[in-house]
């Protein structure tokens, strides 16, 4: 038990420290702000002198709000104090005329038994720092002042509670005592009566105590509680500046980087009650709905009451509107003056109000705490009102509240009640947002067949995803893989259909054969109910609430996100070189399927920037015939084959032209190794062996052919192997078909009166060369649609930019090449030197954990290196065309962060999945905000 008080000199009142500095002003009144503002120069200037709090407070007063009255005492004070121990010259004068003003103000006097004036003496540096520094309140109660208020309140049970609170607190705020000091015979008194909870306590047990507490004080301090009402204030702001050094302070500003030098401020209030009889009272109020953000107050008061009984519910309050009938003079002020304050700070306040004797007291207002719902409704309105412009509007709402908005959430407080539960079971990456809450299912089919045929929802979980999966991935509420990253095929589809995903739980194992996965000795079983959070990447056992929203009902969000566009089309938002854009970003769509461009078209997307035509192979009656084709050993085979292709694609690509109608569409030849359409190789050979043991014949022969031709396709580097132009190269007749198919449908729809715009994308070139080697073939076979439909329309040859090489050497590939689109999926994969399907499972995590890498460059673009390369070939490209029309269609499209970087290296327009197009439409329109005017090539 710490029983030693610290030495601490009181100054004596009146008796100057540092006769130098007797001219300067220490003290401030709340209503000085324009002299404080004279002094310091500037508003930061104002914070700096006066703190958080005090510059706060001040700014109240000056927009005429009734604020209990007080003064400030600077952080220049602080400083003085901090260097000699002693109140710098002059300020313990001026604070006492402060008082003097603060007793007119209120018509109250400091330590007037019949009147009595008690202030409160608090910190308040630059820069908040909850709770780290001293507090003492109701200072100004002596043993006549209990009196005199008790008379006043008729309330002697508050009267007595009050001061016992004061000894206590003098006792160990300002001459650092143990709390135990005073709790100890507390709680014995307590237990000798029987009591449990404080509410027992009678005015006559309040004063026993206070007895007890001031023999206490006596015993540890020396001398007794002082019932001078000016020490106790002295004390009092001495015990405020010496917590400025005091170690949780130091501690906190250690670790938020404020420096010691700023010091703090005291400032010295009114104390006001609310439980001063009928005519006082307190209260809470938002000034607009935080939940739905109307426009309508929302808040509650008590009569004759403190402001813990609010809090506490103790007893029933009243709402807000209810005020008009117990006090119509104080509720019409109280509304204007929440009127002033939301035009004040330009914001929706949480306010706390206090009624003594009549008089209205503002004691407290901030920006309020809002959904994701209001925050947008409110910035809209408010910009509608004029309140605030349309830029600020959109610049408040951030892409997480606009995400928040468009998926499934889980409920804030559910999902904590849940970790506090124990019912937390893994964690993974955060790979596509949302809440999905289903039962288990560890394949596609089961997953499908148990979503449509039993009406269940479901989460299908797997080690990894692959093409084949994809019927059981749309079919379920969400998706869950134990391995796999940002950009693996899970994380993909997932985004791409707004399926709420995570991947990479590598802590789960999962066995397929017992139909189960556990983490440790937690077992979840195939049809167990588990909840999977896209947002934060953890994995729940059991049902957590969720709540469910969609876009075309928000027309708020619509609203905003109309706005976004017409900031993000601005003319001259960007500066650059020659052919480098002067409007913000576009956002365009990835969408294989005329649905996905439909949703695109609807979300907001003004193209498409990717359609993955390999897609559409895997549909179940398509893929017979694709693999038909793989098989093919001659040409002559694999046209026919192809041919019976032709017509699927045609009607695909007719679908999206119709969807996209005067929009550009870019479609992208073949890409992934063709293994991928092939049947999975273990399984098969598993099937061989089978048949051979029990002697089947019968189709054994065909079965062992394709397994021989499967492992003839074997690569050990598929990612890096026959795919992209290289396989279109060996086999140019797949790519020929798909280019025959695309300008079909663009002449049928031309004819059909609709607008197309066909680009044509080669993925992985890595050298001009192979351009030149397929490009040409592939126009010809563009023209010669055109000349036997007899039409014409607009497009473009390009290709995508995910091999470093193609980046580097971009001013010769822009020579074949009219647009670029950045695959910054395998530009960052090859880049790095990263498995995309892997790096997250095995080392990512480890590396953003130790600080190797800030972030996951899977999901935000690299700038330093990846990044670099994308500006490089932008240059370059644009240096031999520069016509170069640019985009970017991996994963980062969605990403705000490399959006951003989008906007600042010059990019057309971002590409990312129909689901993330209005956050990035928003993200768009911050950057052309943040960087507006900037030039392009000096921004970086
Ligand atoms: C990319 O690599 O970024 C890309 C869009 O292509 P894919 O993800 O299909 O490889
Ligand atoms: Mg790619």
């Amino acid at each position: 038990m710490a029983t030693k008080v610290k030495a601490k000199a009181v100054v004596r009142k009146g008796k100057p420290a540092q006769a130098s500095a007797k001219g300067k002003k220490w003290v401030y009144l709340f209503g000085e702000v324009k002299a404080a503002e004279k002094y310091a120069g500037s508003w930061e200037g104002v914070r700096s002198l006066l703190g958080g709090k005090g510059s706060g407070l001040a700014d109240m007063t000056r927009a005429g709000v009734p604020v209990p009255p007080g003064f400030t005492v600077t952080t220049e004070a602080c400083n003085g104090f901090r260097t000699t121990g002693k109140f710098p010259a002059g300020m313990w004068e001026q604070a006492l005329v402060a008082m003097k003003q603060t007793e007119k103000a209120t018509g109250k006097k400091f330590g007037d038994a019949n009147n009595p004036l008690l202030v409160s003496c608090r910190s308040g540096a630059k820069f908040s720092m909850p709770g780290m520094m001293n507090t003492i309140l109701n200072i100004g109660l002596n043993d006549e002042v209990v009196d005199g208020m008790i008379k006043l309140t008729n309330n002697p049970r508050f009267v007595w509670d009050l001061y016992r609170r004061l000894i206590e607190m003098f006792g160990t705020t300002v001459f650092n005592l143990d709390d135990e000091i005073f709790e100890h015979p507390m709680a014995e008194y307590k237990a000798s009566n029987g009591y449990k909870v404080d509410t027992e306590m009678t005015a006559e047990d309040w004063q026993a105590l206070v007895s007890t507490f001031k023999a206490v004080f006596t015993k540890h301090v020396g001398f007794d509680f002082p019932q001078d009402v000016y020490k106790q204030l002295e004390y009092a702001i001495k015990a405020v500046f010496e917590s400025w050094m005091g170690k949780r302070a130091i501690d906190y500003r250690r670790a938020t980087g404020i420096s010691d030098d700023l010091g703090t401020a005291v400032n010295i209030q009114t104390m006001v009650f609310g439980n001063m009889g009928d005519d006082s009272g307190t209260g809470v109020a938002f000034t607009r709905n935080p939940s739905t953000g109307d426009q309508k107050m929302m808040g509650e008061y008590l009569l004759n009451a403190q402001g813990e009984d609010v809090v506490a519910g103790i007893r029933n309050a009243d709402p807000i509107e209810h005020l008009v009938g117990s006090m119509p003079k104080v509720y019409k002020q109280f509304m204007d003056i929440t009127k002033k304050l939301e035009k004040h700070y330009k914001d929706m306040q949480d306010v706390e109000f206090t009624i003594e004797r009549g008089k209205l007291y503002m004691l407290q207002t901030r920006n309020g705490k809002r959904t994701a719902k209001s925050t947008v409704k409110i910035a809209v309105d408010m910009a509608k009102e004029k309140l605030i412009s349309k830029e600020e509007a959109v610049l408040r709402i951030t892409p997480e509240t606009v995400d928040a908005l468009l998926h499934p959430q889980f409920d804030e407080s559910a999902m904590k009640k849940a970790e506090n539960d124990g019912a937390f079971f893994a964690k993974g990456v955060n790979a596509s947002p949302g809440a999905a809450v289903g039962q288990v299912y560890f394949d596609a089919d089961t997953t499908e067949k148990m979503t449509k045929e039993h009406k269940q929802d479901t989460i299908m979980v797997r080690p990894f995803t692959k093409p084949d999966d994809v019927h059981g991935m749309i079919a379920s509420q969400g998706v869950l893989t134990s391995e796999g990253g940002a950009t693996s095929h899970a994380a993909v589809v997932a985004r791409q259909f707004g399926i709420p995903c995570v991947v990479g739980a590598s802590a789960i194992k999962i066995d397929l054969e017992k139909r189960h996965m556990t983490v440790g000795d937690v077992v979840v079983k195939e049809g167990d109910w588990i909840s999977v959070d896209g947002n934060t990447g953890k994995v729940f056992i059991g049902k957590i609430p969720t709540t469910a929203p969609s876009l075309e009902e928000q027309t708020e969000l619509l609203t905003l996100l109309t706005w976004a566009d017409e900031i993000s089309a601005r003319k001259g938002v960007r500066v650059g070189p020659k052919g480098y854009p002067t409007r913000g970003l576009q956002v365009w769509a990835n969408a294989d399927y005329p649905k996905d461009a439909q949703r695109a078209r609807a979300y907001g997307a003004v193209g498409i920037g990717l359609c993955r035509t390999e897609h559409m192979f895997f549909e179940p009656e398509r893929l017979p015939i694709v693999q038909r084709m793989i098989l093919s050993e001659t040409s002559e085979e694999r046209t026919n084959a192809l041919n019976e292709l032709l017509p699927y694609q045609r009607k695909d690509f007719d679908g999206l032209f119709e969807a996209m109608d005067g929009y550009p569409v870019i479609i992208r030849l073949i890409d992934p190794p063709l293994h991928e359409f092939m049947p999975d190789e273990e399984k098969l050979l598993e099937e061989v062996i089978t048949m051979r043991v029990k002697g089947e014949t019968e189709g054994l022969k065909a079965k062992e052919d394709l397994l021989v031709a499967i492992k003839g396709m074997h690569e050990s580097n598929p990612m890096m192997g026959m795919r992209g132009v290289r396989l279109s190269i060996s086999m140019p007749e797949i790519v020929e078909m798909q280019v025959r198919a695309i300008f079909e449908a663009a002449a049928d729809c031309t004819l059909r009166k609709i607008v197309v715009k066909p680009e044509v994308m080669i993925p992985l070139t890595g050298t001009v060369k192979e351009l030149e080697w397929i490009q040409p073939r592939l126009v010809r076979i563009a023209a010669a649609v055109m000349d036997e439909k007899k039409v014409k329309f607009e497009y473009k040859f390009g290709t995508m930019i995910e091999i470093p090489r193609a980046a580097v050497t971009a001013a010769e590939i822009a020579k074949y090449a009219e647009f670029f689109s950045f695959g910054t999926n395998d530009l960052t994969q090859m880049t790095y030197g990263y498995s995309r399907d892997d790096a997250e499972r095995n080392f990512l995590i480890t590396y953003q954990e130790q600080g190797i890498l800030e972030k996951n460059p899977f999901q935000t673009i690299d700038r330093g290196g990846v990044g670099k390369l994308m500006d490089w070939a932008i240059a370059e490209g644009r240096k031999s065309r520069p016509t170069l029309e640019v985009g970017i269609c991996g994963e980062h499209g969605g990403d705000p962060d490399s959006i951003e970087w989008c906007h600042i290296i010059g990019n057309n327009y971002v590409s990312c999945s129909p689901f993330r197009v209005p956050i990035a439409r928003l993200a768009a329109a911050h950057a052309s905000l943040k960087h507006a005017g900037k030039k392009i090539a000096e921004d970086k």
